[in-house]
């Protein structure tokens, strides 16, 4: 097996946001506890990726997810990437990411940051708009938001990446376009953009119920994705997936690699882990966690199933499928029944064949969804 990257999720959050229904604990006393939890999966872990016993897995990437991993000081991180060093090769030129909530990235966090080898750091931002921010239970201010990304730059960051949220209660397509400007204005490497969505049960999606907000509608959603991709693609930016904007040479590489098909390691409560062949993730169970109980659950898809995962994938970013690599993955029928269901999107002008690869538009991506059921094996 050749490279590979390494998932590490922290599973604890100061404070649930309104909107979120990710694996997160309070945060409490656990960090040193869990460090050491950690550690002991990743010895467990290791040979995961590699099928030789004294194989030694080669990392391009590292992505701490979350949760919030800026929950952790800098020694708890720095133990992490002691035993990384340790158990894997890390790569000179290894892109090692970093999520972070900007009222973490205060002036003594970053000083001691620096003494790591994070050099990607992902800002969960949403808004910069503070009452947008307020509803849906941010800790943060815009300002503190803008400093922030201001301070991680005073400190070296040239790699960094925030995110930004559409359809957010009350808001419009005037004040997404100031949180957009204000983004522009930061002039960060990467931008993430997502349409709310609410699974049931998480306070957001009560309060919705209760009829105290409403939901933004298709057509202001649409309007929100369509200033998005304008205004940051003639800013420079590659729209090279759905969701994710980068200025040129600063892909995610950590997540262009998950929709590549590339093998990960996960590590922590409900992370997810890949071999290039069968699945298995994590039981979301902190408590079994802490005890070094670590419950699995497996998976190895049948053709079918890797198919849909490749058309899921692939088509959601700007390279599409290769028809090469669809045809000696999958054999003629399957090559044969994905560019029939094609057909009728290409006539309609959302997807085109280009180089020997099926790609969607991006002007078409609102649709990518509809495309992707219909070319999907059911
Ligand atoms: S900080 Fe992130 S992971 Fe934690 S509750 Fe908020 S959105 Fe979810």
């Amino acid at each position: 097996m050749d490279t590979s990257g390494l998932y590490i999720h922290i599973p604890f959050c100061r404070r649930k946001c309104a909107y979120c229904d990710f694996y997160s604990r309070a945060f409490g006393d656990h960090g040193d506890e869990y460090v050491t939890a950690l550690l002991a999966e990743m010895d467990e872990s290791r040979r995961f990726l590699t099928s030789k016993p004294e194989g030694r897995p080669r990392l391009t990437t590292v992505y701490f997810g979350g949760g919030t991993p800026s929950l952790l000081s800098a020694a708890q991180l720095a133990r992490i990437f002691e035993h990384i060093t340790q158990s894997f090769t890390l790569l000179p030129e290894a892109e090692i990411t970093l999520e972070a909530n900007p009222d973490d990235l205060k002036e003594d966090y970053l000083e001691a940051l620096g003494s790591l080898p994070v050099n990607r750091l992902s800002i969960g931002i949403q808004s910069f708009i503070d009452s947008e921010l307020a509803f849906i239970g941010r800790r943060h201010t815009a300002q503190q938001a803008i400093d922030a990304v201001r301070r991680c730059k005073e400190h070296g960051y040239d790699n960094i990446s925030i995110d930004l949220m559409m359809a957010l209660p009350g808001q419009t397509l005037e004040s997404f376009d100031q949180s957009l400007s204000q983004a522009l204005d930061l002039g960060v490497q990467h931008i993430s953009a997502y349409l709310l969505s609410l699974e049931p049960g998480v306070p957001l999606h009560r309060s919705l119920r209760q009829g105290r907000w409403q939901e933004a509608g298709e057509e202001l959603s649409t309007a929100m994705y369509r200033r998005l991709h304008e205004r940051l693609t003639a800013a420079g930016y590659e729209h090279y997936e759905v969701s994710n904007f980068a200025r040129p040479g600063f892909r995610s590489r950590h997540n262009s690699a998950y929709w590549q098909g590339r093998p990960y390691l996960g590590l922590g409560p409900s992370a997810h882990s890949f071999d290039g062949h069968g699945r298995r993730w994590n039981v979301p169970d902190l408590a079994a966690y802490l005890r070094h109980d670590f419950q699995r659950e497996y998976d190895n898809p049948n053709p079918e199933e890797r198919y849909n995962e490749l058309v899921m994938t692939r088509l959601r970013c700007l390279e599409g499928i290769c028809l090469e690599q669809l045809h000696q993955s999958f054999g003629q029928d399957l090559y044969d029944t994905c560019l029939a269901s094609a057909q009728k999107w290409i006539k309609a002008g959302n997807m085109h064949l280009e180089g020997g690869r099926l790609v969607i538009d991006p002007d078409s991506w609102l649709v990518s969804d509809e495309i992707i059921r219909d070319l999907m094996q059911v």
